[in-house]
């Protein structure tokens, strides 16, 4: 009887480990991850580079700063709305919003011209590296 209980003991503390094991499967160091939901979004590994660059300070319409990197592919976004030129921040190229796919968080923009990439805002990302400090 007595053996029985610590058994369950054992098995109900296994139990508890798991969901941290699995996060940890789920992203690399260098993958960049939804902030809110931590849901992998896309890698450093996938950086675009315009002009030279993969990282841009922008300032919107209304007077916000952007801090964004770009990347060539983002499997983690999901896009929403019609792409327009409008105060585009990237020459010849149109935009549309993208949001985190698991939660909807507003990750940034996507741009389709000449080259077709991400400008992700990267106060809104977490670097997978800091989950596994
Ligand atoms: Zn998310």
């Amino acid at each position: 009887m007595e053996e029985k209980e610590n058994q369950n003991q054992r098995n109900d503390f296994g139990t508890q480990l798991e969901p941290e094991v699995r996060a940890k499967l789920e992203f690399k160091p260098d993958d960049w991850l939804c902030m809110l939901c931590t849901k992998k979004i896309t890698s450093d590994k996938d950086r675009f580079v315009f002009n030279n660059k993969s990282e841009f300070q922008f300032v919107n319409p209304g007077g916000y700063f952007f801090d964004i990197i770009t990347f060539c592919v983002a499997d983690g976004c999901q896009e929403e709305g019609e792409p327009t030129m409008e105060f585009t921040w990237f020459p010849g190229h149109s935009w549309l919003f993208t949001f985190c796919s698991r939660c909807g968080s507003h990750l940034g923009w996507k741009y389709h011209g000449e080259f077709s990439f991400y400008g992700l805002i990267k106060s809104r990302l977490i670097k997978g590296a800091a989950r596994f400090n």
